[in-house]
Order: C-alpha cells, then sequence, then structure tokens
C-alpha cells in the first residue's frame, strides 16, 4: 500500500460515506413520477450526471425541506471517522467527492473534519454546481471527479478513490489504487480497470493503515434485571463510460 504521507484519499459520499444513496432514498420518498427513466438513461450511459440531477430535482415533491429529512435518514458507514482520523494521522489527504444533491454532504464532512467537493442547493432552492469543469473533455458531471485527482497527481501525491457508482467511473480511470463496491467494482471488471473490493469502509482502513480499525463504539446492552419485562420486539480527460446498471446506487 503507498505511503500515506504523500496519499490523497478521496472518498465517494452516497453509498461509500454513507450506507445508501441519499438521492435515491429522496426520489423513492419523494420523487413524481418519470425519476426512474431519468435514472436509468444516466446508468445506461445517455445523458451525464449534471443532466440527470437537474431534470430530477424538480420532480422532488416538499422541497429541500423534506428532502433533506428523508436524507438525514441515511446512515453513515460507522467506520467513516475512524478512517478518516487514521489516515490524516499518518498524513494523508482526505477529501470526500460528491456528485448527488448535495443534502447532507456538508454537514456529515463538518462532524469528522473532512474537505468536501460537491453540488449543492441554494437558499432559493435550486441546485448549484461549484464544482463543475466545463473544461473537462466529458463536461457533463455535476462534480468533476477527475479535476481534484488530477490536481492531487501533479503536485505528486498518490492518490486513492473510494467508491461504487457510475459517478466514479471516470475518476477510476485516474486513480493510483481503486477500492471499489457494488457498480462501480462490476464497471471495473468490464472495463478492466484493476481494484480491490471492499464493503464497508473498516476493509478500506485494514488495507490502507495495515491494522484492525478500533472498534465501533456500540451502545451498551440494556442489563437483564431480576425483574421479568416484557418481551422485546424481535428486533473524467474524461472518457465516456460504459453502461451498467444496478439497483440503487450511482
Ligand atoms: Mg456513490
Ligand atoms: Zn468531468
Amino acid at each position: 500500500m503507498p505511503d500515506l504521507a504523500s496519499t490523497s484519499v478521496f472518498l465517494d459520499f452516497d453509498g461509500t460515506v454513507t450506507l445508501a444513496d441519499t438521492g435515491v432514498q429522496v426520489l423513492r420518498s419523494l420523487g413524481r413520477p418519470g425519476w426512474e427513466q431519468i435514472d436509468r438513461d444516466y446508468r445506461e450511459g445517455r445523458i451525464g450526471s449534471r443532466e440527470v440531477l437537474i431534470r430530477e430535482w424538480p420532480l422532488v415533491a416538499g422541497g429541500v425541506d423534506a428532502a433533506r429529512q428523508v436524507a438525514r435518514q441515511v446512515a453513515t458507514d460507522p467506520g467513516f471517522g475512524p478512517l478518516a482520523d487514521a489516515l490524516r494521522d499518518a498524513g494523508a489527504e482526505v477529501t470526500v467527492i460528491s456528485d448527488g444533491f448535495g443534502l447532507t454532504v456538508e454537514e456529515v464532512c463538518e462532524q469528522i473534519g473532512v474537505a468536501c467537493l460537491t453540488n449543492a442547493v441554494n437558499e432559493q432552492g435550486e441546485l448549484v454546481f461549484p464544482w463543475q469543469d466545463r473544461c473537462c473533455p466529458c463536461s457533463t458531471c455535476g462534480v468533476c471527479k477527475q479535476a481534484p485527482i488530477k490536481e492531487a497527481r501533479r503536485r505528486g501525491r498518490t492518490t486513492v478513490l473510494v467508491g461504487d457508482g457510475v459517478s466514479d467511473r471516470k475518476a477510476a480511470l485516474l486513480a493510483d489504487v481503486i477500492f471499489a463496491k457494488d457498480d462501480l467494482a462490476d464497471w471495473c471488471d468490464d472495463a478492466g480497470v484493476d481494484y480491490r473490493p471492499f464493503a464497508r469502509l473498516r476493509d478500506v482502513h485494514r488495507a490502507l493503515l495495515g491494522r484492525e480499525p478500533p472498534e465501533p463504539r456500540e451502545p451498551p446492552e440494556p442489563c437483564e434485571a431480576a425483574e421479568p419485562r416484557e418481551p422485546r420486539e424481535p428486533p473524467e480527460p474524461c472518457e465516456a463510460a460504459e453502461p451498467g446498471e444496478a439497483a440503487g446506487t450511482r
């Protein structure tokens, strides 16, 4: 594994830092008819991520407040904080790169103290794309995930990408080391791109740090007292991406 003091680690957000895709959850909960077809067009390579987001956002009923409420219900991988801390302690740079609606990326990253590049919804309720790169040959991304990797490489950094979805494919063509799951892993298999499979961020932790991550703090079990109780309920230069299909991640 690379020398972490000269390594820049880029983590996708939806499905990588979070355990499910917040955008998909929002659309499943609040999306008006039509979003599934737009999503299919994206997964199958007919439109880029910026166009998907621009077309889907007006289909979200209830606006930004309702959407953010749904997005906040999506759990964060408990390995995120320990991984970010350990990487920074070892001298690595850590950045979250997210090409979704950007509803909770900033608040989740702020808690851990990690930098993020993300689309966002402004005070007028409009989607904004501060990290698009119109010079990128693909020019269709919301957040261009290739641009920060190129920039890190120019500085002589070894680059690591951790991702799961369609929006990570172009970045995977540039990164030195790739950790992939779900759609991204399938795409890497098809495209002949070398990667390390992972399921949770603790797997990435183990691989990059060479040791087990600290155990996540579980809430203590309630002690079984002598008194009987009620029974408990069971408890991107951007190459065009190849089309691919995976439910629930993008
Ligand atoms: Mg993702
Ligand atoms: Zn791009």
